[in-house]
């Protein structure tokens, strides 16, 4: 069938009460999950905190939505993300007695039709509202998977033509139709054309068929002319091409990453040319393939496997960047301690989380690379930033050591996130607002004597410091002694701001003095910031204090 979402659908419910309806329609969709509110709906698959937060989570996704609910909540929750319509998977909204079933979204990915089989398990009449004719013009326009029309525009008026009662001829095999009652006739001048080749005639609606594939074997300079040149120069139409294969050696060529985004293609990488399609044309270094049938890219070596390292910010998900939601979207597997995995969910179906694997980061980023370079889409997560203290210095380490040609072949990429240096200080006011320093107070990669030796040259030097671990179970004493030692430096009235959880629900700001502060204040979830001789306070309006460092230090 046509445009239909391949993902198994989330069944959301907010209470208890849903829940019998939620598992009769769960029924017809093996793999779908029930997603409850949390401490609300316990027996559910899986909990969410959120109800607007997870539904856009899941949209965003691209994961098909059938809510238990009211319509107008999930509207609402809906409305900031909605987007392109030709791009978005179906949300469907059942009464949660099973009394009703809605379609809102996702008409060219199938909701009406998953509308009708919901209905048909629950024995109702789903509420359909677009007419039979949009069905129509859907099943015409968004054809099967390997299928591609030429021209959604064109298309919609070669509907509306056949809508006015003109007749229509098929040529090609285009077995999704047959369900249609198109008013058929052999002498019609519309056709639906289901070829590989270019057609131009207003009278035809195009749907190409991916049988193509070019194979590079060799790059080099004006690469992406040639293949013009040999895509041109055959009678075939750019849609249908299914992707561009190539030799594993040139996983990271940026002349073949060029065509490619050119073209718009995916890349297959593969050395074992006897599997491929018979060959059709070639140039000098390329080669047209033609397949029999719709070319299934994943039956074809394996993609170029990425790995991103993200950072999710200090807690909250509007600190988190987009481009990291994004990976976290689009991720295969993704790596990290399970609190990070946990606060990046909900993960989609299909989308692995390696938890609890690999304690140690040096044997985590090497678990990455090797699913990275087996063609995985592959995110590893950290909290704040993942170059602070974290993951993106283990991955990199990691890397330099190695000698493996497909480690070096990832596509890899470190994003940035929110520290919790920087949202700590947010919170306080901007005590980083001058020179500052960020110091992890951990001696489990460098000796307690460096710490020490760094601290009184920040010290002496009059920065702002941001400590990272400042204190855990198995470093007790440390942060005591770093105290002692600043005191020399430092007077009992230089302003300290604890940030401890900043982002969590259990988030705590603490403003207090360099005298007054005393390690048991302090645990591994705190960051500490120590402010300079020139950092200071005044009262909010509401409570507390706004803490900064004036821009300019006064001359000597
Ligand atoms: N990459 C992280 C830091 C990891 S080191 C970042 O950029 O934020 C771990 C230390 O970071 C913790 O011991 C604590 O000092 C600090 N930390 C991390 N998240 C925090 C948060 N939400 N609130 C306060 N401190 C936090």
């Amino acid at each position: 069938m046509p445009g239909l979402a391949t993902t198994a659908p989330a069944i959301v419910v907010l209470g208890a009460s849903a829940l019998d309806t939620a598992r009769r329609i769960q029924r017809v969709y093996p793999g779908a999950q029930v997603h409850g509110l949390s401490g609300r709906a316990v027996e559910a698959d899986r909990p969410y905190d959120n109800f607007g937060e997870h539904l856009r989570d899941l949209y965003r996704a691209n994961t098909p939505i059938i809510a238990l609910c009211a319509t107008g909540i999930v509207i609402r929750s809906l409305a900031p993300v909605l987007g392109d319509k030709d791009n978005e998977p179906p949300v469907l909204v059942v009464g949660e007695d099973g009394s009703a079933v809605v379609p809102l979204l996702g008409g060219l990915a199938g909701v009406n039709r998953m509308a009708r089989e919901i209905a048909a398990a629950l024995e109702v009449s789903p509420a359909i509202t677009t007419s039979g004719e949009l069905r129509f013009g859907a099943c015409l326009l968004s054809p099967p998977p390997g299928y591609v029309l030429a021209d959604l525009e064109q298309g919609k008026r070669f509907v509306s033509d056949l809508l006015a009662g003109a007749p229509v001829r098929v040529e090609g095999p285009a077995p999704w139709l047959d369900e249609l009652s198109l008013p058929l006739d052999p002498q019609a001048q519309h056709r639906v054309s289901v070829s590989p080749l270019r057609q131009d005639d207003a009278c035809t609606l195009s749907i190409h068929p991916r049988l193509i594939a070019i194979h590079v074997e060799r790059v080099g300079p004006e690469l992406d002319t040639e293949v013009q040149q040999l895509i041109d120069e055959s009678s075939f139409s750019p849609h249908s091409l299914a992707c561009l294969i190539a030799p594993l050696h040139l996983m990271s060529s940026t002349e073949l990453q060029h065509v490619a985004s050119q073209l718009g293609l995916p890349i297959r990488y593969s050395d074992d040319t006897t599997q491929l399609p018979a060959q059709h044309s070639r140039s000098q270094r390329a080669r047209l393939l033609l397949a029999d049938e719709p070319i299934d890219i994943k039956q074809i070596g394996q993609p170029r496997g990425s790995l991103t390292v993200i950072g999710l910010g200090p807690g909250a998900p509007e600190f988190m960047v987009p481009a990291a939601r994004q990976a976290l979207d689009e991720a295969q597997d993704l790596l990290g301690y399970e609190t990070y995995i946990k606060m990046a969910g909900p993960l989609r179906p299909g989308q692995v989380s390696h938890s609890s694997d690999n304690r140690e980061e040096l044997q985590r980023a090497a678990h990455a690379f090797e699913l990275a370079a087996s063609g995985r889409r592959v995110v590893v997560i950290s909290s704040g930033d993942p170059g602070v203290f974290a993951m993106a210095a283990a991955v990199l380490e990691a890397l330099h050591a190695s000698s493996d040609p497909r480690w070096h072949a990832v596509d890899l990429q470190v994003l940035p996130g929110v520290s919790a240096a920087l949202a700590t200080a947010a919170k306080a006011g901007a005590p980083l607002g001058h020179d500052f320093c960020m110091l992890s107070l951990s001696d489990n990669l460098k000796p307690w004597t460096l710490i020490e030796k760094r601290l009184e040259h920040a010290a002496a030097a009059d920065l702002v410091m941001a400590f990272y671990n400042p204190i855990s179970k198995a470093r007790p004493w440390q942060l005591g002694r770093a105290l002692e030692l600043l005191r020399h430096y430092r007077t009992p009235e230089t302003l300290v701001v604890l940030g401890r959880d900043i982002g969590r629900p259990s988030e705590a700001l603490t403003v207090t003095t360099l005298g007054d502060l005393t390690p048991e204040q302090v645990d591994m979830r705190t960051l500490v910031i120590i402010g300079s001789s020139q950092t200071c306070r005044f009262a909010k309006q509401d409570g507390g204090d706004w803490v900064y460092t004036p821009r300019s230090y006064p001359a000597d």
